[in-house]
Parts: C-alpha cells; sequence; structure tokens
C-alpha cells in the first residue's frame, strides 16, 4: 500500500445537542501532538508517552483556561478506523462545550474535516472499500432492524469479497489468454475453454444472484409503497393510526407527482411500509370515493402493496367486486376487518372478492390480528431474517448499474465462445467486466465520484 501524506483533521463526531456525552475526534500524522497541547493529564503524563488503545482521564486547557473535564482515547495508526494516529475527547455533550473544545483543537494545528472525511481516509488507507464505505453511511441511515443487518453484511465486507474474487478469477484468465496469444508455441488454447466458459458462468451467476436481490434490497433500504384501499367506513383510517402510532408517524411530501402525494413511513415487523396517499384518508376517510376508481387503481400500479379493506361485518358488496377486479394481478391483502363484531362474510365468499389473495382479519379497533398482518407482510417481501453475516442485498443504484454492466459484459464473452470467435475479442469483454466490478470496490473510479459519494456523509463520520 502506498503511504498516502494528509494533514491533520477534526470534527465533532456526535450528534449535536445536548447529551450526556459528545466526541472530538482527530485523525492524522499530528493528532496526537495536536491534542496533547491541550491536554493535561490527572496522571501528569503526556499523551505522547501513552499506548494505543488507550483511555487517559483529564481537562482540556487552553491559556490556563479549563474548557472541559475529559476523557481521551489514543488510538494509534494502523489499528484505528481511519489507520491514522487517532485521538477522541471525550467531552461532556453540550453543544458549547464541543465547539469550544473543537475551536481550542483547530487552533492547536487541527484543519475541521469535511463531511465523511474520516471514512473517506479509512477507504484510501485501504481499509475498506468503497461498497463498505457505502454501507457505513446506510447504517448510519437505517430505519429499520432489516436494514441495519443488510448494511451491517456489507459492511463485513460480503460484497466486497464477492467482488474480490470473481475480479481475481477475470484477471487470472484474461491473462492466461494473453499468455496464449503472445507465445502461441509455448500455451494452447484449445482443451482450456470448456474450463473458461465453466469458470466464466459461475462468475456471471454470482453477478445475477446479487442482481436478483435488487428488488428485495430496495424494499429493505425504502420501504415497500403501500396503498390502503376500500369504501367509506371500513375502517382505513382506524388501521392507519394503529400503524403509525401518533409519535411515530412521519408524514413527506413526495414531489415529481402529478400532485404532492403524503406519506407514512412506519415500521412493521422490521420492514418499512411506505403508507401512500394518506392525506385523502386522513381528510374524509374514503379514499376510492374521494379519488374515483380511476385515482385508486393508479394509486395502486405505483405500489408494491394494496391492503383492499373491506368491513366483514356487513355483507359483502358489488362495489367491492368491482374495484377489486381492477387490482387483479396486483400483490393484494384482502383485509377483513372488525373482527371484534358478528362477521357477514364467510371464507369461501371472502376467497371470491379476490381469487388467490392472501385473506387477513383483523380488528383495527383492538388490535387483535395485527401481527398476522406484520408477518404475512413480511413473508411475502423478504425472504427471511436477514442475518448479518454473509448475505448480502443490493440496495445501491451504483452498485446495481456495475453489476450490470460486468454481467453484460460476461455474456458477450460467452456468447463469442459459444459462435467460435477468436481469443483476442475475448478479453476486451473480460476487461470490461473487470472495469466495471472495480467501480464497486472504488478501484475504478475516479475523484470526482468519490467526492460525491462522501459527500453525502454526515459530518464527523
Ligand atoms: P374509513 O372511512 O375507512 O377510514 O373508516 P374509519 O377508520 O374512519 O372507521 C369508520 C368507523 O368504523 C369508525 O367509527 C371506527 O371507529 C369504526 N371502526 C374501525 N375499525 C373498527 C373495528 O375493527 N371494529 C369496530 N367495531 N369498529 C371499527
Amino acid at each position: 500500500m502506498t503511504e498516502i501524506k494528509t494533514d491533520t483533521i477534526a470534527a465533532i463526531s456526535t450528534a449535536i445537542s445536548a447529551a450526556g456525552i459528545g466526541v472530538v475526534r482527530i485523525s492524522g500524522p499530528l493528532a496526537i501532538e495536536t491534542a496533547d497541547r491541550l491536554f493535561r493529564a490527572k496522571s501528569g503524563r503526556t499523551l505522547r508517552e501513552a499506548k494505543g488503545s488507550t483511555i487517559h482521564y483529564g481537562h482540556i486547557e487552553e491559556g490556563g483556561k479549563i474548557l472541559d473535564e475529559v476523557l481521551v482515547s489514543v488510538l494509534r495508526a494502523p489499528a484505528t478506523y481511519t489507520r491514522e494516529d487517532t485521538v477522541e475527547i471525550n467531552c461532556h455533550g453540550g453543544i458549547l462545550v464541543l465547539r469550544r473544545v473543537l475551536d481550542a483543537v483547530i487552533r492547536a494545528g487541527a484543519r475541521l474535516a469535511d463531511p465523511g472525511e474520516f471514512t473517506r481516509r479509512a477507504f484510501l488507507n485501504g481499509r475498506i472499500d468503497l461498497s463498505q464505505a457505502e454501507a457505513v453511511m446506510d447504517l448510519i441511515a437505517s430505519e429499520n432492524r432489516s436494514a441495519a443487518d443488510n448494511a451491517l453484511s456489507h459492511l463485513g465486507g460480503a460484497m466486497r469479497r464477492r467482488i474480490e474474487s470473481a475480479r481475481a478469477l477475470l484477471l487470472e484468465e484474461t491473462a492466461r489468454i494473453e499468455a496464449a496469444l503472445d507465445d502461441p508455441e509455448n500455451y494452447d488454447l484449445t482443451g482450456y475453454l470448456p474450463e473458461l466458459e465453466q469458470k466464466l458462468r459461475g462468475t456471471y451467476e454470482t453477478i445475477s444472484g446479487l442482481l436478483a436481490t435488487a428488488e428485495e434490497g430496495r424494499i429493505i433500504k425504502e420501504g415497500i409503497a403501500t396503498v390502503i384501499l376500500g369504501r367509506p367506513n371500513v375502517g382505513k383510517s382506524t388501521l392507519l393510526n394503529l400503524l403509525a402510532g401518533e409519535e411515530r408517524a412521519i408524514v413527506t411530501d413526495i414531489a415529481g407527482t402529478t400532485r404532492d402525494i403524503l406519506e407514512e413511513k412506519i415500521v412493521l415487523q422490521g420492514v418499512s411500509l411506505r403508507i401512500m396517499d394518506t392525506a385523502g384518508l386522513r381528510e374524509t376517510g374514503d379514499t376510492v370515493e374521494k379519488i374515483g376508481v380511476e385515482r385508486a387503481y393508479e394509486a395502486a400500479s405505483r405500489a408494491d402493496l394494496i391492503l383492499y379493506m373491506v368491513d366483514g361485518s356487513v355483507p359483502a358488496s358489488e362495489e367491492d367486486r368491482k374495484h377489486l377486479r381492477l387490482l387483479q394481478g396486483r400483490e393484494v391483502i384482502l383485509i377483513l376487518n372488525k373482527t371484534d363484531l358478528k362477521q357477514q362474510i364467510s371464507e369461501s365468499e371472502a376467497e371470491s372478492l379476490l381469487p388467490g389473495a392472501h385473506i387477513q382479519r383483523l380488528s383495527a379497533k383492538d388490535g387483535r390480528g395485527m401481527e398476522e398482518l406484520g408477518k404475512c407482510i413480511r413473508e411475502r417481501f423478504l425472504r427471511g431474517e436477514i442475518c448479518a453475516n454473509d448475505e448480502v442485498y443490493i440496495t445501491n443504484e451504483r452498485q446495481k448499474e456495475a453489476l450490470s454492466e460486468a454481467a453484460q459484459a460476461l455474456q458477450r464473452v460467452l456468447f463469442s465462445m459459444e459462435a467460435g470467435m477468436p481469443e483476442d475479442l475475448y478479453t476486451v469483454d473480460l476487461m470490461d467486466a473487470y472495469a466495471a466490478l472495480g467501480r464497486i470496490t472504488g478501484e475504478e473510479v475516479g475523484e470526482e465520484l468519490i467526492d460525491e459519494i462522501f459527500s453525502r456523509f454526515c459530518m464527523g463520520k
């Protein structure tokens, strides 16, 4: 690894709000020296004398004035997040205290870090690849446990390992073909082609396997786009309120559609649901009536999931049949609400309303059946619990595009082989696939893209 010379940077790494503890992080070749200019240890020793991975109690002082009583962690390269010497000053978590300590650190010689600059250094110093750096950001932004587990899996290198081994194979096979083309007397490709084909098919399958997780990945990260439909008074708003809980309801405006859609995000059984068009529900409680069958159908066409609700305590209506016919072929869960009342819709009648749909009986009033509804949704959209081990789902557009390009390049090689084309044609496509995969790990990306990715990070990360 080439040594990358860098200056020493500092930032507040915890949230800027009143809290028990706040951390000012310093990283770079002069991190320990910089902190020493301000730190007075209770023991009287300097941080320069300290071993790596140790904590020291004392004060931060500037010009004879105490700024805070602190605990300072000394972390020595390369066993640190950035692979550089790092000092973390654990201050009291007040906004003013943290600002004063940071300002003092800057005056002592550090530079204010850019957003994501610590992680960028971890990447540039080879501690993590780009897929892991992006996972850091995903982990911080996770809104449900599936997303957090998936980000941890990426962070643990599950993606990196797959990509690196595919790239190693592509490089080796390309080198072998090139060697044979350069020196046909000593290298013969004839017997090797079936073996090459088999290896490339294996790599192609790994890549398509990853690509196939993208839809599930999107759902894990962004949530399931859901609409609740049904005639007036069946209990849609009651269900929405129950799902959201008064405090957890997040209402967002999504621009760029024909009309702004109000959306509420809720987490159920570890998956996020983005419940769309909740404005109609909140205002009048009669989505289908208000927005009309056409609009309802349109809303449904943008959704991953439709919760169609009928009141189970009254006979099924012709109108429901009509609405449901329009939803044929979509992902629908038919909810029979008001199970706390005497039911008037039999199982077979419910099935006839939308053949093949999953039927869930519940009471939005007392919550019975809600757990089953959550489980049912989870099972329909996720293959199972995501463990933060080696399983990964693609949640990133950039990675998806790169994988797709690599898959296409490999397909071209396989076609050329089938068509009996000359071997020198294979290497061009093999190298295309190699380069595309390199964009995921960050080996084949320009400075500009790296700037763009890290600028999306928060301060101090
Ligand atoms: P919407 O028009 O579909 O949004 O229906 P609402 O949520 O406004 O509910 C209509 C009426 O049904 C209200 O009086 C609710 O209290 C009542 N309701 C909703 N869910 C249930 C339920 O599960 N059981 C009973 N008994 N009443 C319910």
